[in-house]
């Protein structure tokens, strides 16, 4: 009887933001994988140089990059701070709401989605993406229930057998910096990822809820390492 293997073809497509999480996850599965491609999404974020610097990433990483434009995300969304300059983000989540105004409805949904389909182009069923329900903060599509569901339903739409990789999914930040650190691309993730809402590269403005929790999960981090040096 033939082995079953989960990596039939030795290929995997990165959903690559740029950031720290999929930056991570990016050189995760260059271990993982004989063949790595990264996608990249310009969904008329107000930082359009995310893009740019997953570009430099990716190529720093010596990995295939393609950017897909999907603009038309932007104008779906309503009363969100991550796509609409003139709406200020919410620092943490208002009270009686779900979710900060940092949340794009669907992103993950269509992100996912046209990756599969890009993916299914190239003959690559496994499919990466970093994000994680440990720091949760209130973004329904990062959750695991999510990104179960969606690859029953890609398998279905296209009677394929997509395997999507969350390798984040139960990680918190200190644990995703031990990660980028074992992987041999601490620096890389530190100096070269852009996280900060407000569009600061590497440690960032300091101060937006991304850098804190960048920040607080970084020092997290070196405290343990030092501790056992
Ligand atoms: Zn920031």
């Amino acid at each position: 009887m033939a082995e079953i293997s989960t990596k039939p073809n030795n290929k995997a497509l990165v959903v690559l933001s740029g950031g720290q999480d999929s930056t991570t996850c990016l050189f995760w599965a260059k271990k993982e994988f004989k063949e790595v491609y990264a996608i990249s999404f310009n969904y008329g974020q107000k930082h359009q140089k995310e893009t740019s610097i997953a570009q430099s990433i990716a190529e720093k990483a010596g990995v295939s990059f393609k950017l897909m434009d999907i603009y038309f995300i932007s104008q779906l969304a309503t009363n969100c701070s991550l796509t609409d300059s003139n709406i200020k983000m919410d620092q943490e989540k208002p009270d009686g709401s779900t979710f900060p105004n940092t949340f794009v409805p669907g992103r993950n949904l269509f992100f996912l989605s046209i990756a599969a389909v890009y993916a299914r182009s190239l003959g690559i069923r496994d499919i990466v993406t970093g994000v994680s329900q440990t720091d949760f903060s209130g973004y329904p599509d990062c959750r695991d229930s999510f990104i179960k569901s969606l690859n029953v339903s890609l398998n279905l739409a296209m009677d394929e057998q997509f395997v999507l990789h969350t390798p984040l999914m139960w990680k918190d930040k200190a644990e995703t910096w031990e990660m980028a650190d074992k992987l041999g691309v601490f620096d890389i993730v530190r100096n070269e990822t852009l996280t900060c809402y407000n569009g600061v590269i590497g440690d960032g403005c300091g101060h937006c809820p991304s850098c804190t929790l960048r920040r607080k999960g970084l020092e997290l981090y070196l405290e343990h390492k030092n501790q056992k040096h």
